[in-house]
Parts: structure tokens; C-alpha cells; sequence
């Protein structure tokens, strides 16, 4: 089975916000939950950099374009340095290496016939670099940009998008759940089933591009030459290895609901045209923005990630943006929520039932794990919990997973709370059950550390030391019971130390 997992490649022409973090964070997880589970995982991110755009941007900054997208590509490096992202390659359009494959991957789409020379004219938004019809436009202006598109004429290539309807629908009826969720589904199909219109696949008005390798006086339109990224990156990831066998198509590819069309329609269809399997399934997920988006003068950016890794550190990050908005859908975020979800489910459920536990076990074992088996309610909920966190991720439904793991957390607080250990302690005839107690709760952190790892990484191997089970984080070690007798536990301070007010 394919354990390719790929982001899409971001546009150098903005600096990281939270809608790339949250992008990439999500693959990740997945990335690290495959790899528990024994995968052979490879796990694709990197920059978007041909395109007027581009250049413009680096001609207004006095560089030449290659020279601005090195800068910038090292941003986004940095980017997915700071989230901990586990990516196995970091791709840039601007590799020789993919501007060959690009040019090879064309040339089999016309060798199938799908490539014709055509004049084009219409409306072009050079933010998208994508052509707009009147009908896209809102009075006359760009719907993600509000400018006014330019009005383009020339002679271009073209990909016959038209000729794949047939084999788009059928693609589409064959996996109900090609495209997840089932709105975007039905959006890209809605879109499929309007009639498909053929694509450019050149432009001859600007240089910094990968030149058509039969016309070479125009280059491969931006988004033909991104979407390739994906095949690209596989055949030079690794010097001297192609990786496509081994993890051609990608399982999931994650993206957000801004870039359906070029994923679910256009992608699909070069893929079938230059003869490649198309990718398992889509994952696309929705926008994070606050209650007053209109308000803001910055749409898009309204909490900045690196203010929260600052303030809260990266696990923080990581599990308020997949725990507070329903993966998959559009939701509020704000820093009071941040704080809220922080102090709430991180310090309090979580960071403070971990120095409870090595607390007690500290005074009442000399902070040795007894000898007992552990309790044959919660050990039956850690096993059911187990197995729906598996299922949610195996069908990418992060916030579920988080939602059922944090069932188990607040079993495990009101076990502490009905066996109060404390009490427990005072009576010598109660000592076994004690034993029981100390273990059970040391075991289901054990447990939960594992189901946790993937999304809060830094903080899962803490507690994993602090319960005295550091080298277990294999998935198979989310079956309780497996805490061995005599394990040591520790803790050196606070998983998640209290802040008192968030930080704007
Ligand atoms: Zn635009």
C-alpha cells in the first residue's frame, strides 16, 4: 500500500501564515501515524516559484527571480523546520531535476494528442495565474484578489481537458470517496458534470518559466508545471533512485478548498493523458478565519503561528489548529481560544493528570511501577479508543482522532479522582489496590502518549519518560498493560507550564 503523503508546493510570492502551517501540520501527523504504524512513508512538501508573479515580485525587490525564490523557498524550509514537519524531500519548481520531468511529462501529453497550438484571449488574474471567465468574476473583479484581471491575448498550447469528462465521471462514480469530504466531492464533480473546457498549458509573455521543449519560446504554465511536482519529486528525492514504484500514487494529497479544481479535475486528468495512476484520495480542508474576518486588514493571517509556537510552544500549535476546527471545515480561531484549549485540555486534562500520576507513584512506590495489571474497565475503554483512533486516521479525520484520545484522557482523570490514590495510600489493607491504581494510570498515559505522538510529538515522548517507557512508541504499544513491572518514572518539570493571558 502507498503511504505517499504530499502537501502542495507553496506560492514563494507570500511569506508562511498560518494556512500553510495548518496544511503542513496535517500531513505530517498522518505521516508520523503511518510511520507507527510500520509504514514506509514518504511525505512530500516544498515551493511553487515559476510565474509572473514571481517575477515581479523579484524584479520590485531588485533580485533576479532565482535569486528571490531562494530566499523565499529558505523561508518555507524553516517553516516546516519549526513545525517539526517530517518531510522526507522538500521540492522546488526551480530544480533542474523537475524542470526536465516537467518537460518529459508534457511531451508524453502530447504524444498521447492531447496538446494543440490555439490563440488564446481572456481575462487573467496574475495573483491566481489562472484565466478567469465573466462568469467567475465578481463585478468584474478577481474573487480571491478583488483586482481586475488583465485581458491576455496569445498563441499558447493547449491540454485538451475536454476529452476527459468521460474519464473523470467514471473515476469519480468508481471511489465515492476519491474527494473528501463528500461537499467537496460533490463540488468537483458538479464542476466535472458543467462540461469541461480545455486548458492552457504555455504561456508566451513571460521567461521565468520551464520552457516547452518542443517551442521553447514559451514556458509550461505555472500550475501544469506545480501539479507535476508531485511525480516529480519521486524520481529525484533520493540521488541515483527512483522512488515512483515504491510509492506512486500518492495515498492522500492534502491541499485546501482554494486549489479544488486544479486537484480533483485538472490533476487527475494530465495524470490519465502522460499515462500515470491517479492519486488515492484528496483530503481538502476548509480555511481557518476569525469571527471579524471583514474587520482585519490582513485576510488570511490573523493568528500567526510563530506568536503561538513563542508563547504556547509547537505542540500547542499543533493540536489547538486540528482540535478546535473540525478538519475538513472552515472555523473561527483566535489566541483567547488558543489559551482556553491550552490551559483547559493541555495543562490541565493532560499536563496535570502526568505530574499527578509520577507524583503519587513517587511517594507510595518510590516512583516504580507496581506490580498489577490495570484496571478491566479503563484497560477495555484505552483498547475501543485504540482501535477508533486508527479508523479516524485511516480515513484522515484528525479531529476525531484527537476528540476520541481525549475520551481516554478524561477516563483516566475520573479513575484518579473515584480511586483516590491518596486515600488509598492511608490504608495498608488497601494496598493492592493501590498497586492497581499507580499501574493503571501510568499505563493509560503510556497509552495515550502513543496515540498522541503523531500530533503532539514533543510532548507524547515526555511523557513517555516521565511514565518510564521511553523506546515505546510503535503503534502496536497502544495495547494496554504492556507498561513493564519496575519501570521508572519522572518528571523534571510541567509538560505544559500556565500561562496567564494569551498573547494578543
Ligand atoms: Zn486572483
Amino acid at each position: 500500500m502507498s503511504s505517499y503523503v504530499t502537501t502542495p508546493i507553496y506560492y514563494v510570492n507570500a511569506n508562511p501564515h498560518l494556512g500553510h502551517a495548518y496544511t503542513t501540520i496535517a500531513a505530517d501527523v498522518w505521516a508520523r501515524h503511518r510511520r507507527q504504524r510500520g509504514e514506509d512513508v514518504f511525505f512530500l512538501t516544498g515551493t511553487d516559484e515559476h510565474g509572473s508573479k514571481v517575477a515581479r515580485s523579484a524584479a520590485a525587490a531588485g533580485l533576479s527571480p532565482k535569486e528571490f525564490c531562494d530566499l523565499i523557498a529558505g523561508v518555507f524550509r524553516s517553516l516546516a523546520a519549526d513545525l517539526h514537519a517530517t518531510n522526507d524531500f522538500f521540492i522546488r519548481t526551480s530544480d533542474p531535476e523537475h524542470e526536465v520531468f516537467v518537460q518529459r511529462f508534457v511531451e508524453r501529453m502530447k504524444a498521447a494528442g492531447d496538446v494543440y497550438e490555439a490563440l488564446y484571449a481572456g481575462l487573467y488574474c496574475t495573483g491566481c495565474e489562472a484565466f478567469y471567465t465573466e462568469d467567475d468574476l465578481n463585478d468584474g473583479l478577481c474573487p480571491q484578489h478583488g483586482t481586475r484581471p488583465e485581458w491576455l491575448e496569445e498563441r499558447n498550447w493547449f491540454f485538451r481537458l475536454s476529452a476527459y469528462g468521460e474519464r473523470l465521471r467514471a473515476l469519480y462514480a468508481e471511489r465515492p470517496d476519491y474527494v473528501l469530504p463528500r461537499t467537496r466531492y460533490n463540488e468537483a464533480l458538479a464542476f466535472i458534470d458543467g462540461g469541461l473546457q480545455d486548458i492552457s498549458l504555455s504561456r508566451s509573455s513571460i521567461e521565468w518559466g520551464v520552457p516547452v521543449p518542443w517551442d521553447p519560446d514559451q514556458v509550461i504554465y505555472v500550475w501544469i508545471d506545480a501539479l507535476i511536482n508531485y511525480a516529480s519529486a519521486l524520481t529525484y528525492a533520493r540521488p541515483g533512485e527512483d522512488l515512483t514504484a515504491q510509492h506512486w500514487p500518492p495515498r492522500w494529497q492534502v491541499l485546501a478548498k482554494d486549489i479544488l479544481k486544479f486537484h480533483a479535475v485538472i490533476w487527475p486528468a494530465m495524470l490519465m493523458s502522460a499515462g500515470y495512476a491517479v492519486p488515492e484520495q484528496l483530503l481538502i480542508h476548509g480555511y481557518l478565519t476569525v469571527r471579524d474576518a471583514k474587520m482585519s486588514k490582513s485576510v488570511g493571517n490573523v493568528l500567526d503561528p510563530f506568536l503561538v509556537i513563542n508563547t504556547y510552544g509547537l505542540d500547542a500549535l499543533r493540536f489547538y489548529v486540528l482540535k478546535d476546527v473540525r478538519f475538513g471545515s472552515d472555523g473561527d480561531v483566535s489566541y483567547e481560544r488558543v489559551h482556553d484549549r491550552y490551559n483547559h485540555e493541555l495543562a490541565n486534562d493532560l499536563g496535570n493528570l502526568v505530574s499527578r500520576t509520577v507524583a503519587m507513584v513517587g511517594r507510595y512506590r518510590s516512583g516504580a511501577a507496581p506490580a498489577a495489571a490495570p484496571d478491566a474497565a479503563v484497560r477495555d475503554l484505552l483498547v475501543a479508543v485504540g482501535a477508533r483512533v486508527a479508523d479516524h486516521l485511516d480515513r484522515f479525520e484528525l479531529t476525531e482522532a484527537l476528540e476520541a484520545t481525549w475520551e481516554a484522557v478524561r477516563a483516566l482523570n475520573r479513575f484518579v479522582e473515584e480511586r483516590a490514590p491518596w486515600k488509598l495510600a492511608k490504608d495498608p489493607a488497601a494496598a493492592a489496590e493501590l498497586d492497581v491504581a499507580l499501574y493503571t494510570l501510568l499505563d493509560g498515559l503510556r497509552v495515550i502518549a502513543v496515540l498522541l505522538a503523531a500530533f503532539i510529538p514533543d510532548a507524547a515522548r515526555s511523557i513517555l519518560i516521565a511514565v518510564g517507557a521511553e523506546t515505546a512508541s510503535g503503534w502496536e504499544e497502544i495495547a494496554p498493560g504492556r507498561l513493564p513491572v519496575g519501570a521508572a518514572s519522572r518528571l523534571d518539570g510541567p509538560l505544559f507550564p500556565r500561562i496567564d493571558a494569551p498573547p494578543a
